[in-house]
């Protein structure tokens, strides 16, 4: 039988492949166009998208709705998604960045299967951990999450299995600074006109 997303998604909402599926109130599967041209995946569930069970609904994912109006990507399919699908918490409960094992248990068991079903064209990997998890898996680069520097990497492509995978800051990084929002909105320019 072929395999679809949603059978993908159904398996993905009862994963309990690591300590993150103890504190989750739901697994963020994902959202968008099946297939999809382009795949934007950032770095984890906040406190909105586990109650909601959808990435970027809160502020982050406002402006990133913006930025994508702003570049264009109305005719454009793309599908969103991040490198863990459950929220990782600190000890206060407050958001924390994900740890490089908990982002390849993770995306080894599921991002890599839904890149198979979705068929990008392009990966956008937002900010840092998405950006680890690319450069370590398919680079062969040993990579953490805080040796990754965004002013390096963006807006950089590479090519994995007939894949551009272009880099770019996270648009939480992008609220406060206004020079990091004008880059990301080049480089989803530039994703634009690869499409
Ligand atoms: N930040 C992310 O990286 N992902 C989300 O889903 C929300 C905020």
């Amino acid at each position: 039988m072929k395999k679809s997303l949603s059978d993908l998604n159904q398996k993905m909402v009862k994963c309990i492949q690591c300590p993150l599926s103890d504190s989750r109130t739901k697994v963020v599967t994902g959202r968008g166009s099946v297939p999809c041209d382009v795949l934007f995946v950032g770095e984890a569930p906040g406190r909105d998208e586990d109650e909601q069970g959808l990435p970027f609904v809160g502020a982050s994912g406002k402006q990133l709705d913006k930025l994508l109006i702003e570049a264009g990507f109305g005719d454009v399919s793309y599908y969103i998604t991040n490198v863990v699908k459950c929220r990782p918490i600190d000890a206060e409960g407050k958001n924390r960045v994900p740890s490089m094992y908990e982002i390849n248990v993770c995306s080894g068991a599921w991002l890599i299967q839904q890149i198979k079903l979705l068929k990008p064209k392009i990966i956008v990997p937002l900010g840092r951990a998405p950006t680890a998890f690319f450069l370590q898996r398919y680079q062969g680069i040993p990579m953490e999450v805080d040796l990754v520097r965004m002013g390096d990497q963006h807006g950089k492509p590479f090519e994995i299995e007939g894949i551009q995978i272009i880099p770019t800051y996270h648009p939480a990084s992008t609220l406060y600074h206004q020079a990091n929002a004008a880059i990301l909105l080049d480089d989803l320019k530039k994703v634009k006109e690869f499409v």
